[in-house]
């Protein structure tokens, strides 16, 4: 055997890129979450070749201060937590410090950014993981990144890619998640530089709803909302009328992050007791708010996963919404009434 020895830099943060950065549409997740955890109100993406030739994500949040631009390509460099203690109790998307040095070791980015108040930004050019090329630059508060070439030099990763159509609806997928997670934020995506979709930023998740799924969905979708002690539910599920044939229609958002529970879609499900017909599903965007610390984010580096201490008490109350909302005599869709 080999003697032991430490990896560099550079390689762990490929190794860790195979965990965080499986497709184009890992980026755009990446990128979209940290303008979201940057405050931005306004999101613009712009995806090329369904992302393997650019991904631009333009943000107008809090930017990062000159001095600090490097650091943040570091392993595990986060502004996001600092304690173990903040563990327990993460607010933010994102917490582990690996989205941008994994990208940045596998693509090729530039970055620009500039904070409020301060007179100029600062920009960065890294390569396979190197800096190649660094500056002051001028620039409005908000980050500026742009990553192409992706998997130019892992070409095992780049050859397992699908079609880029399948590679496409993956990033539509994730921005649509994350345009109903934040109706309060202003989201645009563009293909080749047509807009795929837009959304407004007022705040409403009807019109967001309509957005995506198109105006005459948005109608048939009605307002749940549901509390106990630990736990706030609230969103749109569809009239039983409206169904599709398949469970990726419903959309679980727990403090903000999009998830994927099995047992939450099956509780929501389960509301519907027998006016779904067998074999179909509702379309829903469930928003649910609790104390952190009842949620383990960190499962998994993408963390889609997350593991919940009180599920069955969330599964209740969550079937228990929707079982209200359709016992209700008199059913008139509110979802009318502010649209
Ligand atoms: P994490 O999001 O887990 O902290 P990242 O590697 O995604 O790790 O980002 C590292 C750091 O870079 C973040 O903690 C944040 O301080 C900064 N950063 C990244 N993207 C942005 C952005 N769009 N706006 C402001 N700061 C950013
Ligand atoms: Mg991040």
């Amino acid at each position: 055997m080999a003697d032991i020895v430490e990896l560099s830099e550079n390689l762990t943060n490929q190794i860790a890129a195979g965990e965080v950065i499986e497709r184009p549409a890992s980026v755009v997740k990446e990128l979209v979450e940290n303008a979201i955890d940057a405050q931005a109100t306004q999101i613009d993406i712009l995806v090329e070749d369904a992302g393997v030739k650019s991904i631009r994500v333009i943000d107008n949040g809090q930017g990062i201060p000159a001095n600090q631009v490097k650091r943040a390509f570091l392993r595990h460099a986060t502004s996001k937590i600092t304690s173990r203690l903040d563990l327990f109790k993460v607010m933010t998307l994102g917490f582990r410090g690996e989205a941008l040095p994994s990208i940045a070791s596998v693509a090729d980015v530039r970055l620009i950014t500039a904070t409020a108040g301060s007179s100029s930004g600062y920009e960065v050019h890294l390569r396979g993981g190197e800096i190649i090329e660094e500056q002051g630059a001028s620039a409005r508060q908000g980050t500026d990144i742009i990553v192409t070439d992706l998997f130019y030099n892992t070409p095992a990763r780049l050859k397992y890619l699908k079609s880029q159509a399948t590679e496409l609806s993956q990033i539509v997928d994730i921005v649509n998640r994350l345009a109903f997670s934040y109706p309060q934020i202003s989201f645009r995506l563009s293909h080749q530089a047509k807009e795929i979709l837009r959304t407004t930023g007022n705040g409403n998740l009807q019109q967001v709803v309509s957005s995506v799924y198109g105006v005459t969905v948005a109608r048939d979708m009605t307002d749940i909302t549901i509390q106990d002690n630990d736990f706030k539910v609230t969103g749109l599920i569809s009239l039983p009328e409206l169904t599709r044939a398949n469970r990726s229609y419903m959309t679980l958002l727990i403090n903000g992050r999009y998830v994927k529970n099995y047992s939450l879609t099956k509780a929501l499900v389960k509301g519907y007791g027998t006016r779904l017909m067998v074999g179909r599903f509702p379309m829903a965007v469930i928003q649910i708010e609790m104390d952190p610390n009842l949620v383990d984010v960190n499962v998994h580096p993408q963390k889609f996963d997350v593991r919940l201490s009180k599920e069955e008490q969330l599964m209740n109350l969550i079937e228990k919404a929707v079982r209200d909302k359709f016992e209700q005599t008199n059913l008139i869709p509110d979802a009318y009434e502010n649209y």
